[in-house]
């Protein structure tokens, strides 16, 4: 099992870190979060970053995050596209603009493609994560209504798309998700075939109805354009037992992963802290069969204080799980 970094942040996060160092701490792979607004101006430094990284052979893959909010959990992260097209925005069921791209908008989804392959141009990566895509979903409204989504919705059903979320409502809006997963992947993979396609579905049961639920993986381990599924265990803020929830969400994963040839990524939230219980999942991760683990991340754990103090047996953990 290899062991990876989450490093979230944005480029000032990448200026403390020493891939060197990681690589001498046992990690095989980094997550690095991409910031639509940052990689305007910063590109470069994330570039330097991973070369860097290259020379450590740690395996990097890019995250991006922001570039319309399809992708992005994080409600405080900006997106300037947003701001200024506000006309291709998803429309939600009470007909109003929301503050998130539609995936069918032609226009934005030229413009996604378009940034992708700069990314994947810039960077020396092995892959990309697409985190947490989904559609807009809050408070009884949903989105898309826009006039693509409701034309694409006719093409299909012959019939207008209802007000009220029912199952070719519900079929439709994954579908939708789906589609723009196999874009994305073909805008890196126009780049280079080799670039691996990752897809994080939604965890929390908040966010379940808007996006790929975590626990409905069969439609994702299906589709096209995905090499892996990534799936965070939230079990620290669900106060669930780390073993037990650790345990059941990596052979699900695996299981559902491996019946259609993907590989599965485990994510979990880690730190020095013994409540973290950090020593103890890569062991539970590993007896599961999961062989990529990912802890989150960089703030919680290498950038902390007590990260000194831990490495040493978080490095000798990792080489026990390798
Ligand atoms: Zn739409």
């Amino acid at each position: 099992m290899k062991v990876g970094l989450s490093i979230g942040g944005g480029v000032s996060a990448l200026q403390h870190l020493e891939p060197r160092e990681l690589a001498a701490d046992g990690f095989a792979s980094v997550f690095v979060a991409c910031y639509e607004d940052e990689m305007r101006w910063h590109a470069e430094a994330a570039a330097d970053f991973s070369r860097a990284c290259q020379s450590a052979h740690l395996e990097v893959y890019a995250v991006p995050l922001g570039y319309g909010l399809i992708n992005d959990p994080d409600p405080s992260t900006e997106s300037l596209y947003v701001r200024e097209h506000p006309q291709n925005c998803q429309v939600d069921s009470r007909g109003r603009r929301t503050h998130r791209a539609c995936p069918n908008n032609p226009a934005f989804l030229e413009w996604f493609s378009s940034n992708m392959r700069t990314l994947a141009w810039l960077l020396e990566c092995h892959g990309f994560l697409w985190d947490e895509p989904s559609l807009y979903f809050a408070r009884g409204a949903w989105a898309c209504r826009c006039r693509w989504c409701q034309r694409l919705f006719f093409a299909q059903h012959q019939q207008e798309m209802p007000l009220e979320i029912d199952d070719r409502v519900e079929r439709f809006r994954r579908n939708t998700l789906l589609m723009f997963i196999l874009a994305a992947t073909a805008a890196v993979h126009a780049v280079d075939r080799r670039l691996l396609s990752m897809v994080m579905p939604t965890s929390s049961a908040s966010s379940r109805q808007a996006g790929i639920a975590a626990d409905a993986l069969q439609p994702l381990a299906e589709a096209s354009g995905v090499d892996a599924i990534s799936v965070f265990v939230p079990w620290q803020s669900e106060h669930r037992d780390m073993e037990v929830a650790l345990r059941s969400t990596c052979e699900e994963t695996v299981a559902a992963a491996r019946a259609h040839g993907r590989s599965a990524v485990i994510w979990i939230g880690g730190s020095p802290h013994p409540r973290d219980r950090l020593l103890d999942s890569l062991e539970v991760a590993r007896k599961a069969g999961v062989e990529h683990l990912v802890i989150a991340g960089h703030q919680t754990l290498t950038a902390s204080v007590a990260y000194e103090r831990f490495r040493e047996a978080l490095a000798s953990a990792i080489k026990g799980v390798a």
